[in-house]
């Protein structure tokens, strides 16, 4: 078919190639297309599928309108600093899905999610789109799913007695089927665009774990309570909201403990727990030592790449960090290049060990400074390492911090790419 001028028009003001979609690595760029064109071409399907009932489009637009109010009433700092957040927008297409034809449940995030990118975070178009198809195409399967139970046990209305109940025990089983498809389609992504990403233990958070219950439990009760009488979702709003609110608000605890660059602990909540694990440790007697870790010549990398290089540096050598300590030492950002690391029951001789493994490992490391595949320049760096160990004599975490600056300025002054291991008593006489 010919393209009109009209469109022409438009694919040229849309500048076409400028979108950030064509600078993904090409498996990304096919598989973030093919689940777009898959949401496309189901549409197309469902909608010859559906035979079109007044009293449905209805049921749609009024569960619609109360998704869109909840949307449009979620504050913006819902979104703050780049954090992965839920928006719980699956909660009002589970109904959707449960109670209408899958079609609707295939269009329903097009209108929250332009919603969200208008109205309370800009992010990148293309991740929006996708997300849309993958929301979609994953509870319009539930939506077929729920279609296949036998009418004995979850067809038509919810009914009462146990018809109700097994009702109910159909609508979880089909929460489940759309979350775990839509989840599936999202990590593939990230799988793809980071094969080194760990997205399974990023489920498995406290946090991840908790939100998840909840959405499963608001999705289900909104179900329950618009098959009773859809003119009932109006008063599930001002519930959604409490419940986004509480967990927005748990975020953001969360968030004030950690550098948001690096994901490690900020300095006060480190210099916080340090404390009382020192404590702890002189209480008791068991040995404790702090290692002070210092990039070399981070300056340089930021003059040669840019600061956004220089970030990216910042995050590898954090996740070296996580990645090389036990799960109970303590890491922090303690400065722009600098971090802390407590580390306890560790004696100086295994601090020492802890952090010249550190040191090499991270001497080892050859970050690429893009994400292209085929990216060959690499930025390689060194650490210096200042080391304390609780003696017997010092008992404050001042001390301790004193001394494993006083050793990291002598690595610094003695040639960098070093440990140096000094006691907080030799410090401090
Ligand atoms: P030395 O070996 O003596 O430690 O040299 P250095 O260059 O690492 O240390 P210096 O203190 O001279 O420079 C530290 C640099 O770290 C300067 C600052 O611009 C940069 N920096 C601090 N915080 C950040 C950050 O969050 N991102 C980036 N990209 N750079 C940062
Ligand atoms: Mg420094
Ligand atoms: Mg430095």
């Amino acid at each position: 078919m010919e393209a009109s001028s009209i469109t022409r028009s438009a694919v040229m003001r849309a500048n076409v190639r400028s979108w950030a979609w064509w600078q993904l690595p090409a498996v990304l760029r096919t598989y973030v297309g093919g689940v777009v064109l898959a949401g496309v071409a189901f549409t197309g399907f469902a909608i010859a599928q559906t035979s079109w009932h007044a009293t449905d489009v209805g049921k749609f637009l009024l569960l619609l309108g109360c998704g869109i109010v909840s949307v449009a009433a979620t504050p913006r700092t819902a979104y703050l600093q780049g954090s992965m957040v839920r928006d719980f927008i699956t909660a009002w297409v589970l109904p959707i899905a449960i109670l209408l034809p899958p079609i609707y449940a295939m269009v329903t995030p097009i209108p929250l999610l332009v919603l969200t990118q208008w109205r309370i975070h800009r992010g990148v178009v293309y991740r929006r789109v996708f997300t849309a198809a993958a929301i979609g195409l994953a509870y319009s399967a539930a939506s077929e799913v729920f279609r296949m139970f036998p009418a004995s046990f979850a067809g038509g209305a919810m009914g009462t007695g146990s018809h109700a109940l097994t009702w109910a025990v159909a609508v979880a089983a089909c929460e489940q089927v759309g979350r775990r498809s839509h989840q599936a389609l999202i990590m593939s992504a990230i799988k793809l665009s980071d094969p080194t990403a760990r997205v399974v233990t990023g489920e498995l958070t406290r946090e991840a774990v908790q939100a998840d219950l909840i959405e499963f439990n608001l999705g289900v009760l909104i179900t329950i309570i618009v098959a009773v009488s859809p003119v009932l979702a109006v008063f599930v709003v001002p519930m959604w909201l409490m419940v986004r609110r509480f967990v927005m608000h748990s975020q953001l605890l969360a968030q004030t403990r950690v550098d948001t660059k690096t994901g490690l602990l900020n300095a006060v909540t480190w210099e916080r727990e340090a404390t009382t694990e020192v404590a702890r440790a002189v209480r008791t007697g068991i040995p404790l030592a702090i290692a002070l870790v210092d990039i070399d010549h981070f300056k340089k990398v930021n003059d040669t790449y840019g600061h956004l290089v220089g970030d990216r540096v910042l995050r590898e050598v954090s996740d070296a960090l996580r990645s090389q300590l036990r799960g109970y030492d303590l890491a922090g950002r303690f400065g722009g290049e600098e971090f802390i690391i407590l580390l306890p029951q560790a004696r100086e001789s295994d601090a020492r060990n802890v952090a010249e493994r550190l040191r090499q490992y991270i001497a080892g490391l050859e970050i690429p400074i893009d994400d292209e595949p085929d990216c060959m320049t690499f930025v390689r760096l060194t650490i210096s390492v200042g080391v304390a160990a609780l003696d017997g004599v010092s008992r404050e975490l001042t001390d301790l911090m004193a001394a494993a600056d006083a050793a990291l300025y002598y690595a610094k002054e003695t040639g960098r790419n070093k440990t140096h291991v000094i006691t907080a008593t030799a410090q401090a006489s």
